[in-house]
């Protein structure tokens, strides 16, 4: 084994997802080789090669430096409920395991009095001591937000906390003042200085963290505690080899007080590795490097996506 990053070595995937996300069907990004282990370099296709550098710089970290000393060896993982029948709520919570469901609510595709009938359906399948939080995306005006928080919250019996529920910082500090529910920023965060404005502002309870775009564990560490908030770990929707890096960052925070969303491969139609990094009952256990990814004859790349994401980490590297 090299003392570098193999990027000569560099494997490229292409993964179809379960349903549209992000505008985008199919999962793609670049597995890199080091001394380390594994490391997946995957920022969406939309992002700029300025923005794509803290994802290679995680990438780097796994291959190069591996993780911080874990504080815990497994961790709570939320089910995700998508715009689904009350029904089909309850049913996937309850198979789920999870003690913790987050409900996207507030979708084009759904009424405030479907997402509570969703939202009761959840609390059923749950019990009293489960945990439903709701992510509404960025979807609600202030006003908007604290008519359907405090229904929703009602039809919860108690929500755990409102995820985005406002596009701006500074509507997310106007609804928190105004709700008793506590605020959790999420696409507020993108770069390390968000979560400090975010803290600022006072606009959240709550920090939603990803490991890539922060540029790494121990980045993402430096953040969480400049912030000063409780956090939450979220994925970008990797492969396990980029969840394991997810992992390693809830493992290592001082405190971790709510589950995480790295329930997240069940997205895809596919792993790279054949020890998935699936939830087992709610939890998920801290790897204490990536898998290996042995799944290379299923989910490679055609030669012209190859290329295209080849140039675009060549690019990234001499940005
Ligand atoms: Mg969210």
């Amino acid at each position: 084994m090299t003392n570098s990053v193999d990027f000569e070595a560099a494997r490229v995937y292409a993964i179809p997802m379960r349903n549209r996300f992000r505008g985008i069907t199919v999962r793609e990004g670049v597995l890199l080789r080091g001394p380390a282990g594994w490391g997946e370099f995957s920022p969406f296709l939309d992002y700029s090669d300025t923005e794509a550098a803290p994802w290679l710089a995680s990438a780097i970290e796994s291959t190069m430096d591996g993780w911080p000393t874990p504080l815990r060896d497994r961790i709570p993982i939320n089910c995700t409920i998508p715009v689904v029948s009350a029904e089909r709520a309850h049913d996937i919570t309850a198979r789920s395991g999870c003690r913790t469901a987050k409900v996207k609510v507030a979708d084009p595709g759904s009424t405030l009095a479907e997402d509570c009938e969703r939202v009761a359906a959840v609390r059923d399948a749950l019990g009293p001591s489960g945990a439903v939080r709701v992510d509404a995306n960025m979807a609600w005006s202030v006003d908007e937000a604290v008519h359907a928080i405090g229904e929703l919250d009602s039809a919860a019996g108690g929500l755990e906390y409102v995820e985005q529920p406002c596009r701006s910082i500074e509507e997310l500090a106007q609804v928190r003042r105004r709700v008793d529910v506590r605020i959790a920023a999420d696409e507020s965060i993108r770069r390390a200085e968000d979560p400090l404005r975010v803290a600022v502002a006072g606009a959240a309870d709550i920090a939603v963290l990803k490991v890539a775009p922060l540029g790494g564990v121990r980045r993402a560490l430096a953040v969480a505690e400049a912030c000063g908030l409780p956090c939450v770990v979220s994925s970008a929707v990797e492969t396990s080899v980029g969840l394991a890096a997810g992992l390693a960052l809830a493992a290592a925070l001082p405190g971790l007080d709510f589950a995480c969303g790295l329930g997240t491969l069940s997205l895809l139609t596919n792993d790279v590795t054949t020890t998935p990094l699936a939830p087992t009952d709610g939890w998920l256990p801290v790897p204490t490097t990536a898998p290996e990814p042995d799944m290379f004859d299923t989910t490679e790349a055609d030669r012209e996506t190859r290329t295209r994401w080849l140039d675009r980490l060549s690019r990234v590297r001499t940005a």
